[in-house]
């Protein structure tokens, strides 16, 4: 989204609050490549920030730091939380995302969960869309042949960084 606001003549300031980019999907010195990467498109890159409040005082949002600066709009991107809010209400076990074992099944035998909201039993959620439709079909093939030792897993996938002029050197982590 930088990137993107960046090629379009915006002035962007990127609050990050590990020590480098895209830690969990890059090596050190791909993190480094990405920050210079996004410097020359424009992008103030700010590592190490740790935002404690949002405020929009008068026409300007106020991001709230150490210090505090003000800009003309604030996008948060960190992360997501599923809404269980309703298997919680039909009695379902929820953690991070409504639980399911490996055939997808939630504690309810006739209750199945895929895609963002599923949390599989190593406590991940697969929330990308190459793994959610390999869910699909196999939720869609385990109904019609009902062969239930059959288990999913997760097809072989990485997450790739969508940001212009840049290409990881390195292979992306899982
Ligand atoms: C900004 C952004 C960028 C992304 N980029 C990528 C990408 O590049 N590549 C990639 O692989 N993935 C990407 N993702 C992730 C991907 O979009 C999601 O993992 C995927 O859409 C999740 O699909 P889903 O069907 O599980 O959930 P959703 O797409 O969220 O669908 C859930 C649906 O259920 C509906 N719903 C919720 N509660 C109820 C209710 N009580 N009754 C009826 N309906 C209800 C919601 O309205 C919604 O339509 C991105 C996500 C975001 C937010």
């Amino acid at each position: 989204m930088a990137s993107d606001l960046a090629v379009a003549g915006d002035n962007v300031t990127l609050f990050h609050v590990m020590d480098r980019l895209m830690e969990r999907q890059l090596v050190p010195e791909d993190s480094i490549l990405l920050k210079q990467v996004l410097e020359n498109s424009g992008v103030s890159v700010l590592l190490n920030q740790t935002i404690s409040s949002l405020s929009k005082p008068q026409e300007k949002v106020a991001v709230i730091t150490d210090i505090t600066q003000e800009f003309d709009a604030v996008i948060v991107a960190c992360g997501f939380q599923p809404h269980t809010e309703l298997a919680v209400q039909a009695g379902r076990t929820v953690g991070r995302g409504i639980k399911v074992n490996d055939t997808l099944q939630t504690d309810d035998e006739s209750i199945y969960a895929l895609g963002d909201v599923a949390e599989l039993p190593n406590g991940k959620l697969y929330a990308f869309i190459l793994p959610i439709r390999s869910q699909a079909i196999w939720l869609a093939n385990h109904f019609v042949t009902e062969q239930e030792f059959q288990r999913w897993s997760p097809p072989v996938f990485t997450t790739k960084a969508k940001v212009h002029g840049f290409e990881a050197t390195q292979p992306y982590q899982v």
